[in-house]
């Protein structure tokens, strides 16, 4: 299919989204998204028996058209992805179902917003947990279908609280944004994205990286927060961070973003408890 704009494709999008859970554009060549929609996440019935049951499910179809049925946190969704061209830009037309409760509507939902407010974070400009909960495990099945790693850094502010107690929340909230301007330096929006987690813990997503290529980012950013003059109420102050980096594969037996957030969490649970300003 080819568009000229993404205007020309609303009215396809608003039919697609009465019929389906999810609907996103992703730019297929830096992975940005480029139109996304969501309605609650409480949509999906509790599948347990069925989801633990059910063998995920891979299919590709020519020009990597590509159908997949999987089951993450108990709830199983399809996710179909389908090649499309708006203005030369070669994307990813990507319709996510899951299940409906009995008696809810099939139409209707949030209203479409672009990409805008439903995936930022208010404070820090990054994107928010919302967007992780979506886009993690299609870029975990994305990672999958192509045999690729996926990895994920898990960063916490150390002593974050002392940082607000000694300055104010209004310091604290200057720290998170500078930090969140750092990180986005280390990252090209090819290599994959950012987000904040909740608090002072936010995640970078890798997709087809592997350890190796995560562990010396992680590095670089525990190196350069250090190293970063912070300026609060005219003092110069440093901070640090914690990184957890967890990296998956096809065959790793991770197969929903709990178990690999947990695991990130562990090894970022490690770092503090290992004096801080680490990476594990
Ligand atoms: P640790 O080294 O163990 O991480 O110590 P910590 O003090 O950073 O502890 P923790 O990560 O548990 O604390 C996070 C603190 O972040 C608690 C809360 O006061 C603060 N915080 C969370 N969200 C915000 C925010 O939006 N703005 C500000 N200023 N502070 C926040
Ligand atoms: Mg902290």
């Amino acid at each position: 299919m080819v568009f000229n704009t993404l205007s020309d494709m609303m009215s396809l999008i608003r039919v697609l989204e009465s019929v389906t859970t999810s609907v996103y554009v992703l730019d297929s060549n830096c992975n940005q998204m480029v139109y996304g929609s969501f309605k609650e996440s409480d949509d999906a019935a509790n599948l347990e028996n069925l989801g633990s049951e059910l063998p995920d499910l891979h299919t590709t179809f020519h020009s990597n058209l590509s159908f997949s049925v999987s089951c993450v946190n108990s709830v199983v969704s399809t996710i179909t992805k389908i090649p499309i061209v708006i203005n030369k830009k070669s994307c990813f037309l990507i319709l996510v179902q899951h299940p409906k409760k009995e008696g809810h509507a099939s139409c209707g939902g949030e209203p479409a917003d672009g990409h805008g407010t439903a995936f930022t974070d208010f404070l820090t400009k990054l994107y928010n947990r919302r967007y992780i909960d979506e886009r993690l495990p299609i870029d975990m099945q994305s990672c999958f279908e192509l045999d690729q790693p996926l990895s994920i850094l898990f960063i916490d502010i150390d002593y974050f609280k002392n940082v607000n107690d000694q300055n104010g929340h209004v310091a604290g909230d200057q720290v998170l944004r500078e930090i969140s301007l750092l990180l986005q330096k280390h990252l090209s929006k090819k290599s994959g994205w950012i987000a904040r987690y909740g608090g002072d813990e936010i995640l970078i997503c890798l997709p087809g990286r592997g350890s190796y290529f995560a562990r010396g980012m992680a590095h670089r950013i525990r190196d350069s927060i250090e190293n970063h003059v912070f300026c609060l109420g005219g003092e110069h102050v440093t901070i640090t961070c914690s990184i957890g980096v967890q990296t998956v594969y096809k065959n790793s037996g991770i197969t929903n973003i709990s178990e690999l957030i947990a695991l990130a969490d562990k090894k970022l649970y490690n770092a503090k408890h290992a004096g801080r300003n680490k990476v594990f």
